[in-house]
């Protein structure tokens, strides 16, 4: 195994994809990645389903993903869960940050902050017009969570030590969006803490929320899990794979040849002749073989011109 030493503590790691679409590429990686890494620890793997999004879901894209990993040999422990079954975990958790404070109703919309920022239209820092309570005759929209002065870090198992000053660079973030939707960055958190996530390994893309989440894991007071970044998958003009850079459905792939490919891309060994592998016996392959000191540090890497089509 890796030079990367964990404690021995228990491991629990997850793969929480939206179902947004099939998985391509990119998403698999993250999926492959999970999973070698809970594997090679003795750790269990978790599925949830991120589909509190209703605006982004594609119809029959949850079974697609199922489908997907298991054909894989991807096996997740227990029972997966749904997000949009678990509001009561969110509103406990927005409960407690208003209690200590931390919540206040914001009435901004997006084009009034956008018009107020000292370059006109740019997305940026909320200048907390709201903060200190809203003005007569305007109504809450969404719900933000103060952020205080000072720097919140981690150190990725990966990328390294990573820092941010939330009030400089981010501002107080929304938590409830204005159309009542819990927003990714507390749902995140409240589904890893209850569902005891110790390790959580994803793409680099997320990296830039990290700080955000571990900012409510403090004022919510839960446990900081460990963070691995894998590097993210672009194609040949350095775009990330996604639905709208016509990254393929992976299904449609053999699965051997993407198992090879996502391995490949992490940089890990591989047997002799892996083209004869059945994709499960790679995968157990691969578990054995599992060094996250080969990943490369970079934030991108190129994708096969397969799995992006045109
Ligand atoms: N649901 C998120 C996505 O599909 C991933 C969340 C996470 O791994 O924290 O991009």
């Amino acid at each position: 195994m890796s030079a990367d030493k964990l404690s021995p503590a228990p491991y629990r790691g997850r793969f929480a994809p939206s179902p947004t679409g099939p998985l391509h590429f990119g998403s698999l990686v993250a999926a492959v990645g999970s999973y070698l890494d809970a594997r090679a620890h003795q750790g269990e793997w978790l599925l949830r389903i991120e589909d509190i999004d209703p605006p982004r879901e594609v119809a029959g894209a949850t079974d697609d993903i199922l489908r997907t990993l298991d054909s894989f040999g991807l096996e997740w422990d227990g029972q997966f869960v749904y997000q949009s079954q678990r509001s009561e975990y969110y509103n406990t958790a927005l409960d407690q940050l208003r209690q200590s404070g931390y919540l206040y109703g914001c009435a901004c919309s997006r084009r009034e902050i956008a018009d107020s920022m000292p370059t006109r239209g740019t997305a940026g820092v909320y200048p907390g017009t709201c903060r200190n309570g809203i003005l007569p005759g305007r109504t809450a929209r969404s719900l933000r969570v103060r952020v205080d002065p000072g720097k919140t870090g981690l150190k990725d198992r990966l990328q390294g030590d990573i820092s941010q000053s939330l009030s400089e660079d981010v501002g107080d973030f929304i938590v409830r969006r204005a159309d009542n939707l819990i927003a990714y960055q507390l749902a995140v958190v409240v589904d890893d803490a209850e569902q005891e996530i110790t390790h959580i390994v994803r793409g680099v893309d997320l990296l830039e929320s990290t700080p955000r989440q571990i900012y409510l894991q403090q004022l919510l007071e839960l446990p900081m899990p460990v963070y691995l970044h894998l590097p993210v998958a672009v194609n040949s003009r350095g775009e990330k794979l996604s639905k709208q850079t016509h990254a393929s459905r992976i299904s449609d792939h053999h699965k051997t040849t993407v198992l090879i490919d996502v391995l490949r891309f992490l940089r890990q060994d591989l047997p002799d002749s892996p083209g004869d592998a059945r994709a499960d016996e790679l995968l157990a392959w691969a578990v054995a073989h599992w060094a996250v000191d080969k990943i490369p540090t970079r934030r991108s890497l190129t994708a096969a011109p397969a799995y992006y089509g045109a």
